[in-house]
């Protein structure tokens, strides 16, 4: 793991404060610290991975629940119209913190057009 220790791991042990939105048994959603549009959540997996490239076949499953309840939670949390997910993958993706992440950006404005990071 590059990043010792890691922040969102500290942030799933609960030894650094976040505002969680959600959270079950391996998924924790909580707001970015530094938002990039009026709702800006992180979706990660509770159990520590760098990124997609350390992806393998036993992250599946918490792959899919993350796609899967992100409608549910953008809804709750202010984007009822629509919503971005976006994965800043490694070096050239600009990955700042090396724990997998979703970004859940939304709100009630349409966001910015272009396809670069949040
Ligand atoms: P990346 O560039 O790795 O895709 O995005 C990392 C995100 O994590 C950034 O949007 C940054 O604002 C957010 N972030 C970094 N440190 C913290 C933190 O301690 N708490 C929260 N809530 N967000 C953080
Ligand atoms: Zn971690």
């Amino acid at each position: 793991m590059s990043q010792t220790p890691c922040i969102f791991c500290k942030i799933v042990a609960g030894e650094i404060p976040a505002r969680k939105v959600f959270e079950d048994e391996d998924v924790l959603v909580f707001h970015d610290i530094h938002p990039q549009a009026s709702m800006h959540l992180l979706m990660i997996p509770k159990r520590h991975v760098e990124n997609l490239y350390d992806a393998d076949e036993t992250h599946s499953a918490v792959l899919g629940k993350m796609m899967t309840i992100a409608g549910k939670i953008a809804h709750e949390q202010g984007s009822p119209d629509g919503f971005r997910l976006v994965v800043n993958n490694g070096r050239v993706g600009r990955q700042e913190v090396y724990h997998l992440h979703l970004h859940l950006l939304g709100g009630t404005e349409p966001l910015g057009s272009g396809m670069n990071r949040h």
